[in-house]
């Protein structure tokens, strides 16, 4: 019999419904790759087994009497942003030490809801910030592949490692993530999962650790498109308690998977083709445009000209709203705080000790873009340049119903390689953060191998609320890939 941890959510769920195994002996048998792993990887920086199993039981219990949700009894990991009620969260900052949150998220109360099982939290970089999960207090995550040949350790992406590590892995079925800037599609990418940043405010917010709020969405990372699909379909909802919330019903993106691209016109965007970019990522986006073609697509060159300035835009817009979201931690409110003679250096030794050096990077540049005199040359720009990113992708899905580019420019890289220079970390997010801008929806769906044998991830993007499309879209490449 295949081994539990190696099952699709898809599989898994038919597999409780015909009583072959129980959701404990499913959360068991992920507790015990988690045990035998989780030292080597670091993925979960709060294994829940006991919470894991109290779930099982309960979700059991509810298979028994024919009171099944959606995705009763399937275990998850949680990346540490989301709040867990009564679950210590502290997205992986050290000035969030022993936070215990009183309430739970929107999105993991939505998945409880829908019968999901709580494994544990995930590890990430610290406040999601960063490209390699190398930022985080609990220390970096190792992604499960290994260059042909070769024992290095590679990083697992980031900021959701911890959530694409474990399900590469098989320490979980699928986890939640979150992405300002390609924080799920990236670590999908180079881990051979499949990740998607749904359209700005399908999920809602509320519940999730602020980093730059007009750029901030959740969504699912899992081993299968059709999972990714059935866990989007149980996180997202409209929402009151988040403004920004999409007040639409949330469709059945599962029953789209199968739905094929024939007669849709897939748009290449040719300011993707960029210089650095590596060759084998490029014959692998290729060859992703001629499989949609045989598929019954369109294909169509299209131009997104302000590509190249998305990413300066990004690196103001978001460190202007983490540097205010992040004013909030003053040792007063939450976890860490430090000793002071008076209240002012209470809180200076607090922020001192409790953010990490990426955090206070970005907390000074957006202090000092967002300052007087500044404002107009830094903070008014990158809006601008995020107005005008909008509207090339609204010219661009007039002319093609989606669009077909790679997630990264380049495949999992070592430890340390990147982190003594802030701009070739950052530049991980290239391909990433134009639809992060936009808010509009993107998915990265693993797509071959490269020469190091090391997964590489294509990405298709969409105009808002396309995720169906999306989902059908990687659906064709997915068995292109020879996953059926
Ligand atoms: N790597 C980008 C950053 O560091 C994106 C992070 C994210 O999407 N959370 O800001």
């Amino acid at each position: 019999m295949t081994e539990l941890t190696d099952l699709s959510i898809a599989e898994a769920r038919e597999g409780l419904k015909r009583k072959d195994f129980s959701a404990t002996e499913l959360a068991r048998a992920h507790l015990a790759a988690i045990e035998v792993a989780n030292s080597a990887l670091n993925a979960y920086v709060l294994p829940t087994p006991e919470r894991a199993l109290a779930m099982a039981k309960a979700s059991d219990a509810r298979i028994m009497t024919g009171e099944a949700g959606p995705l009763e009894g399937i275990p998850l990991g949680i990346k540490d942003l989301f709040a867990t009620k009564g679950v210590r969260t502290t997205a992986c900052s050290h000035i969030l030490h022993g936070f215990t949150p009183p309430y739970e998220s929107t999105v993991t109360a939505n998945l409880w809801a829908a019968g999901a099982v709580m494994l544990g939290k995930l590890n990430n970089d610290e406040f999601a910030m960063g490209s390699s999960n190398e930022t985080s207090f609990y220390g970096p995550v190792v992604n499960p592949w290994r260059r042909k040949g070769s024992s290095a350790q590679l990083v697992p992406g980031g900021s959701s490692g911890g959530s694409s590590a474990a399900v590469a892995a098989r320490l979980c079925m699928g986890a939640t993530a979150t992405d300002t800037g390609g924080s799920i599609r990236q670590p999908a990418a180079v881990t051979g999962t499949v990740g998607i940043k749904p359209t700005y405010g399908r999920c809602s917010r509320w519940g999730i650790v602020a980093f730059a709020s007009s750029l901030d969405q959740a969504g699912p990372i899992a081993r299968t498109v059709r999972d990714t699909a059935l866990l989007l379909g149980a996180m997202a909802s409209h929402d009151p308690k988040d403004t920004t919330s999409v007040d639409a019903p949330v469709p059945d993106y599962a029953a789209a998977v199968d739905k094929g691209v024939k007669g849709l016109t897939v748009g290449i965007p040719a300011e993707y083709r960029v210089a650095g970019m590596a060759p084998e990522i490029e014959a692998l986006w290729q060859q992703g445009v001629a499989w949609l073609k045989a598929a019954g697509a369109k294909i169509k060159e299209v131009n997104l000209p302000h590509t190249k300035y998305a990413l300066p835009a990004y690196y103001i817009v978001a460190p202007a709203e983490a540097s205010s979201n992040l004013a909030r931690y003053d040792g007063v409110r939450y976890g860490l705080r430090e000793k002071g003679h008076d209240v002012t250096s209470m809180y200076e030794n607090t922020r001192r000790e409790g953010f990490g050096q990426e955090v206070k990077r970005r907390i000074l540049i957006g202090t000092y873009v967002l300052s007087a005199g500044y404002y107009d040359a830094y903070y008014g720009q990158a809006l601008k340049v995020r107005t005008l990113t909008i509207d090339a992708f609204r010219r661009a899905y007039r002319e093609a119903d989606l669009l077909l580019g790679a997630t990264t420019p380049s495949v999992a890289f070592e430890f340390g390689s990147k982190t003594a220079d802030p701009m070739a970390m950052y530049l991980s997010d290239v391909f990433t953060i134009p639809s992060n801008l936009s808010g509009e929806p993107a998915i990265s769906v693993p797509f071959g191998t490269g020469e190091a044998g090391l997964p590489i991830g294509v990405q298709l993007l969409g105009p808002g609320r396309s995720e169906a499309q999306l989902f059908a879209g990687a659906r064709v490449l997915e068995i292109a890939d020879g996953r059926p």
